[in-house]
C-alpha cells in the first residue's frame, strides 16, 4: 500500500513516511492508493469484537505491515484503554430510528481524542525505531490542542508545542491543556487571534530552518493516520445496528471535514451506508456547496459551536479528488480558482457527491432550539456541535426506515456556555475532571512574533 497525494505531483510514500509528513510537497494530501475492501465475512465476523478489536482488523491494510502485528495491537489497546466508557464509543438510542454515538468519552471529551490517542502512539514508535525526535507544533482555538496534548504527553520522543489565542479560549479548554505538566508539553499563548498563531505554525512549517534538523510534525486532520482511526467507528457502529444485512445513514457535524471523510472511506471499504447528512453551523461552506454548488469563501462568523467555525474546509479536498476520479491536476485547477474566487463544481463530479452525500446548515438559535428540543424529547443534553447534528439528521435523512446515527462529537460540559444560553443550568464535568479548575497551570505567553515563537520552541525543545 502506497500513498499519493491528491494534486497528483508529489511523491507516494510509505505509511510511515505519510505519518511523518503531513500535506504533500504539491499542496495536496495524501490518501491511499488502492482502498482496501471490507468483505461481507469480514463484517459479520466483527460482531462481538472489542473496539480495539475492530480497530486493529480495520486499520491494518492501511499500515501495511509497516508496524508488526503484535506491536500495533498493543498500541490500538494502550490508545482505547484511555476511555472512560468500556464500549469506548457507545451507541446511545434516542428514538425508534436514531441514534447518538458518543464520541466523547476520551480524556478531552471530544472526537479528536479517537484518532490523536493513536496518531501520538504511532508516531513514538516510528520515531523510536528510527532513533529520531521530532517537534510537533500546532495552533488551536480549542479541541485538538488538548487532545493533541494528551495523546502525546507519555511519547519520549516527541516535543509538543501549542499556541493558543491568549485570553480567547474559554477556561477549561485552556485548563485541559494547560494543567499538563509533562516535561514534554509546552503550552503558549500568544497575544494575538487565532489567525496570528495559526500563521506563526504554518510560517514554521514552510521554513523549517530554525530546527536545525529536527522533524517537525502536523497533527491536524490533513494527518492521514487520523483518518485512518476515525474510520472504525463508522465500521463499529454499524455492525451494532446489523452490518452488512443493515444499511445504516450517518449525521455528522462537520468543520475541516476529516471526520466525514472517514466515514465515506468505511463505505468505500465495503460498509453498507445509505447516507451520509453533512452539519454545519452558520459557517456553512460545505452545505453550500452541495445544495447550491456555490464553492466559495464567506467571512468566518462565530457561532455556538466554536469547533466548527471555518471558512476552508480542508479536507474536502480529500472527497473532490473522488469526486474528480483522482484526476489530480483537475483538483489542483479548481482549488487554486478557488483560493482566487468563488467557483462551482463541474456537473459530474458534484452528481457523484449527491449520490452519497446530504448537507443541512444551523444557525445559533436554532442550535438552542435544538438543545432544549432535544431534551425534552430524550432526556439527553446535547453538545451545540452535536445539536446541528440531531437537527441535520431529522431534517436531511432520505427516509425514516434506515436508522440514522448522528456522532456526537463533545460531551456538553465542555461547551457550558451555550448549554446554559439553552436555559440549563450547566453540566457538570465527569468525574476524572472534576478538579480541572484547581488544577496547576503552565504556559508562557509570548507576543504575536514569529521570531519570539522559534526561538521559544529551539530553546525548549529537548534535543
Ligand atoms: C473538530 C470538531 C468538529 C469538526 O470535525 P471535522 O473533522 O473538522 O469536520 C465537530 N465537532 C467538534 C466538537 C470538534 O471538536
Amino acid at each position: 500500500m502506497r500513498y499519493i497525494s491528491t494534486r497528483g505531483q508529489a511523491p507516494a510514500l510509505s505509511f510511515e513516511e505519510v505519518v511523518l509528513t503531513g500535506m504533500a510537497s504539491d499542496g495536496g494530501l495524501y490518501v491511499p492508493e488502492e482502498v482496501p475492501t471490507l468483505s461481507h465475512d469480514d463484517l459479520a465476523d466483527m460482531a462481538g469484537l472489542s473496539y480495539a478489536g475492530i480497530a486493529f482488523r480495520v486499520m491494518k491494510p492501511y499500515v501495511n505491515g509497516e508496524i508488526d502485528d503484535a506491536t500495533f495491537r498493543s498500541i490500538v489497546e494502550e490508545a482505547y484503554a484511555t476511555f472512560s466508557h468500556d464500549a469506548v464509543v457507545p451507541l446511545n438510542q434516542l428514538d425508534a430510528n436514531h441514534f447518538l454515538l458518543e464520541l466523547f468519552h476520551g480524556p478531552t471529551l471530544a472526537f479528536k481524542d479517537v484518532a490523536l490517542q493513536l496518531l501520538g502512539r504511532i508516531l513514538d514508535h516510528f520515531l523510536q525505531k528510527r532513533g529520531e525526535r521530532a517537534v510537533i507544533m500546532g495552533a488551536t482555538s480549542g479541541d485538538t490542542g488538548s487532545a493533541a496534548i494528551e495523546g502525546c504527553r507519555h511519547c519520549d520522543n516527541l516535543d509538543i508545542f501549542i499556541l493558543h489565542p491568549y485570553q480567547r479560549v474559554s477556561e477549561v479548554q485552556r485548563r485541559q491543556m494547560t494543567t499538563v505538566l509533562a516535561n514534554n508539553v509546552f503550552n503558549v499563548a500568544i497575544e494575538g487571534n487565532f489567525d496570528d498563531a495559526q500563521a506563526m505554525v504554518k510560517a514554521s512549517f514552510a521554513d523549517q530552518g530554525f530546527l536545525s534538523g529536527t522533524r517537525l510534525v502536523a497533527v491536524n486532520s490533513i494527518n492521514w493516520a487520523r483518518i485512518m482511526a476515525q474510520i472504525v467507528y463508522y465500521v463499529a457502529s454499524a455492525v451494532v445496528l446489523g452490518a452488512p444485512q443493515r444499511a445504516v445513514s450517518f449525521c455528522v457535524p462537520s468543520a475541516n471535514f476529516g471526520n466525514v471523510f472517514a466515514g465515506y472511506m468505511a463505505k468505500r471499504m465495503g460498509l453498507p451506508v445509505k447516507q451520509f447528512i453533512i452539519a454545519t453551523n452558520a459557517n456553512d461552506i460545505l452545505h453550500r456547496t452541495l445544495a447550491d454548488n456555490d464553492f466559495s469563501k464567506q467571512e468566518l462568523v462565530a457561532t455556538l459551536a466554536p469547533s466548527m467555525d471555518i471558512v476552508v474546509s480542508s479536507n474536502f479536498e480529500r472527497l473532490l479528488f473522488e469526486a474528480y476520479e483522482r484526476d489530480g491536476a483537475a483538483v489542483k485547477a479548481l482549488l487554486e480558482r478557488f483560493q482566487a474566487e468563488p467557483t462551482a463544481l463541474a456537473e459530474a463530479p458534484l452528481a457523484r457527491l449527491r449520490d452519497s452525500f446530504a448537507s443541512h446548515s444551523v444557525d445559533d438559535a436554532t442550535i438552542l432550539e435544538v438543545i432544549r428540543e432535544a431534551h425534552h424529547r430524550t432526556q439527553e443534553v446535547l453538545d451545540p456541535h452535536t445539536a446541528t447534528g440531531y437537527r441535520a439528521a431529522e431534517q436531511a435523512r432520505s427516509d425514516a426506515e434506515t436508522p440514522v446515527i448522528t456522532l456526537a462529537t463533545a460531551h456538553p460540559a465542555k461547551f457550558a456556555e451555550a448549554v446554559v444560553k439553552a436555559g440549563f443550568p450547566g453540566v457538570p464535568l465527569p468525574p476524572h475532571m472534576d478538579d480541572l479548575l484547581e488544577r496547576e497551570e503552565r504556559y508562557t505567553v509570548l507576543p504575536a512574533e514569529l521570531s519570539a515563537v522559534q526561538q521559544f520552541v529551539a530553546e525548549n525543545r529537548r534535543s
